[in-house]
Order: structure tokens, then sequence, then C-alpha cells
């Protein structure tokens, strides 16, 4: 019988099981054990922590613990074998005080509201902490694309617009490609838009295919963007980056372009995880003189997943899913789902590990976070250490606007230059405030928020 996957579980199968993490948190993370983990939940208790730093009043508080608005949808499908099945989406929109909500729609067969809602909570902090004219949403699909035609899935997309063509726009809430969605799926979504509003309206979305509105270097930036926050970390440590050893969670599009960037820079990645579809369980690829990325991307599907017999052949090895969490390396990136380092594996952390750069949103529990903080590693976290997806959807809407598309150098140039200072202004903080960088990061960005809503006149 097929491995289950306790990540897997733990992060959606008792997802509806409400507790008070955050009180956990500060006082008695044990007992976590019988808890069970809701994301929404985290982001508030992340939000409320802030939120006390910096003495927000009452008003604010309570606006920006909640999200502004959000859709639930059904979407009948025709399906490939003639029957007519339906698919549950949301579209949540956080806050858009600062600029039109802003984030991806993501496709996953345990996809729940309040995963979305905390997804659509962090995309505010993260515009805010890179300081680009957008708020935060976030859209997800109850589907799972692995047993899904192109056809079936060009549906699931164009319902799902049919749905919220009215309450979504480029100047109100714009989304991009996340878990499970590319840019063929922006595409369609786009396409009925358009259909929808009778004119071309490529601000609408974006992510979107270079050649039809999209920005050259889209698709390295979440991966870069990690890269060059663990860069400038490497410099403050002052760590040569050819010292150090990585280990990388999944093998989806943020890490492949991380570990493209960090080889460039001269770091080794030894450890790769991805899940494997037909066991239904998660693998770590080992490579002590470190991965190959080309000779791993001639053996994984679209989705990230690594063939292991091939892999195997290639001369890795292959372990536990949870590997890639205790190697000997310097440096950690988590860059796959929500809720991946917890109260029970965070010990597992090898004393070598420097760095921990959070590729994916979410990945570290409040509880975890508090030991990862009290062990003195550098957190570079989710807001700020994956932000280079979102300031490129940036870059694409500027460049859509003025119809003239930039060279990929200019691209990437720009997202350094935007990565690196943001990365500066959350460590200069730290250090002056002496906070956590997570700490410093909600700081920054819940504090620019606060001062929009303040402004407008809304608290
Ligand atoms: N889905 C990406 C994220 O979580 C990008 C969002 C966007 O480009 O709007 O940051």
């Amino acid at each position: 019988m097929a491995a289950i996957n306790p990540v897997y579980l733990d992060n959606y199968g008792i997802i509806n099981y409400h507790t008070h993490v955050f009180n956990h948190f500060l006082e008695e993370s044990e007992t976590m054990a019988e808890k069970s983990f809701n994301p929404f939940e985290m982001a508030q208790a992340q939000f409320d922590r802030v939120a006390e730093i910096l003495d927000l009043d009452q008003g604010t508080k309570e606006l920006l613990r909640y999200n502004l608005r959000e859709y639930h949808v059904s979407i009948p499908v025709r399906m490939d074998d003639g029957t007519v099945k339906v698919f549950r989406g949301f579209r949540v929109q956080h806050n858009d005080a600062r600029g039109p909500a802003k984030g991806g729609i993501r496709f996953h067969p345990m996809e729940t509201i309040d995963t979305v809602r905390a997804l659509a909570m962090w995309m505010t902090w993260k515009c805010s902490v890179v300081d680009i004219p957008l708020g935060g949403g976030k859209g997800g699909i109850i589907c799972d694309p692995h047993n899904l035609s192109m056809r079936e899935q060009e549906a699931i997309c164009r319902g799902w617009i049919r749905h919220l063509a009215k309450d979504m726009g480029p100047l109100k809430d714009v989304p991009a490609p996340d878990v499970m969605t590319s840019a063929q799926h922006m595409l369609w979504m786009l396409d009925e838009f358009e259909a929808i509003h009778g004119q071309r309206l490529p601000g609408f979305i974006t992510g979107k295919p270079v050649g039809m509105g999209g920005s050259l270097g889209r698709t390295e930036a979440t991966g870069y963007g990690v890269i060059f926050t663990v860069r400038e970390a490497l410099k403050q440590l002052e760590i040569p980056a050819s010292e150090t050893r990585a280990s990388v969670q999944g093998f989806g599009n943020v890490a492949q372009y991380a570990i493209e960037l960090y080889n460039q820079i001269w770091g080794k990645v030894v450890c790769v995880s991805s899940w494997d579809q037909k066991d239904q369980t998660s693998y770590s690829f080992y490579k002590e003189d470190g991965v190959d990325l080309a000779t791993l991307r001639s053996i994984t599907d679209r989705f990230g997943g690594i063939d292991k017999v091939r892999a195997k052949e290639h001369g890795y090895e292959v372990l536990p899913g949870e590997a890639w969490l205790e190697q000997d390396v310097e440096i950690l990136i988590p860059s796959a789902l929500e809720h991946q380092i917890t109260w029970k594996n965070v010990d597992k952390i090898s004393k070598s590990v420097k760095i921990i750069a959070e590729g994916a949103n979410g990945p570290t529990t409040p509880d975890a976070d508090k030991v990862i903080h009290k062990r003195g590693i550098f957190m570079i976290p989710d807001l700020l250490a994956n932000a280079g997806g979102v300031t490129c959807s940036y870059f694409e809407q500027v460049q859509s606007n003025m119809n003239y598309f930039w060279e990929k150098d200019e691209v990437l140039g720009k997202l350094d230059t935007k990565m690196t200072s943001a990365f500066n202004a959350v460590s200069d903080l730290a250090k002056k405030k002496k906070l956590y960088m997570r700490d410093a990061a909600y700081v920054i960005a819940v504090g620019r928020v606060a001062q929009a809503c303040k402004d407008r006149g809304w608290v």
C-alpha cells in the first residue's frame, strides 16, 4: 500500500479543528502535540504580535486581522468522460489600502478557505515589505491537476473567472501563478476576463507567457529573489557563498531557480526533496558533491516530481521526505508548502545551519520559529525571501501598461535592487531594535499598511 505522507496529513487532514496556536507559541509549545494547525490563526497570531510591538489602535487591529472580502464559488465542468464535476474555488482580498489586491491562484486537492485567507494576508505584508503599490489577495481551487486533462483545467480556469470577473480587475485585484498553476492557466483566465469585458486588459493578470504580455525573468524571479536575500545575509555574516552547502525542500519553480542562482554564486546544493505522486509521499535526493540541476530537471515532471528510479541511476541517494531538513548544511531553503518546519521536526535541524530562507509561504510554524530564533539561526522570512515573484509581477504590470517590454537583464537588475534594499531595510531595523528578522520585516510591512489605512481615513 502507498505510504501516506505525514506532512501532508498534518497540513490539511485536521485543519478545521481550531485552536489558539499563538498562546502556545508564547507559553507551552509542547502541548501543540494534541493541537492541529490552522494557517489563518497562525497568520493572525503573527499579526497580533506585531500589532502589539507597533501599539496599533483597536480599529486598525480589527480591520487588519481579518480579510476585507472573500468569495466562494462552485465551478461546474463537463469532464472528458461526459460527466459533470463541480469544483469549489475561493478568492480572498485581504487589504487594498496600498493598491489593488495582488496574489496568486493555487490548484490543490486539499485547498481550504483558511489556507487561502492566511495566504491573502501574507500577500499584503509581502507587497508592503518590498514597498510596491499593491495590496494582498489569494485564490485557490480544490482540484488536482495531476488527474485533469488540459481541456478540463482550461474549463476550471474560465469558470473561476466567470464567477469573479466583476469583483477582480487591473485596478481591483490581480491574480498570478502559484502552486500548480502556470503561464498557460494565466492566459486562459486573461482570455476569459477580456472576453467578458470586451477589451484587452493585460494588467488583469501577471505571470503571462512571454510574448503575450508576460515579463522576461518572471519565471526565475521568485527563486532568484530568494538567493538575492541569501547573498546579502551571507555578506552580513561574512561567510563566502563558496564555502556553503544548502538543502532545498521542493523542486518546483521556486526551488529550481533558487538552485540555479545559488550555483552561480558558487554555492553547492547537496539535497532536494520532491513529492512523488505515485507513492503519495515525498522523498529527498542527496548527492554529496552537489546535485546537478540539468540532470534533475530532465527527470522531473511539470509539477516538480523527481523520478526516483532514474535519480538512483544518476547516483542520487534516495532518502525519506523529511531528510532535507536534517542535512549538515549551512543553508536551508524550504520551497514547497506551508507548515513544514514544526515543533515535531525543528530539533532535527543540524547545528551547522546558519541561515533559513523561506522560499515557500508559511513553512515555519510559530513554535518552531521560536526555537530557530533562540538558536540564533539567521531567518530570512517568507514575506521578504520570496517577494521576488510579486515584485516581478509588479514590473510586468508596469511594462504592460507602457506596452514596452524590458530586456531580461534589466528586469533582473531591477529585481536585485528592490530585493536588496528591502533586505537592508529589514536587517537595519533588526539590528537597531534588536529584533528577530521576521519581527523586523513585519514591523515595516504592517506599519506601512496601517499608515495607508489611517491616511485614507478608514481607521
Ligand atoms: N504566488 C506568488 C507569491 O506567493 C506571486 C504572487 C504574484 O505575483 O502576485 O508571492
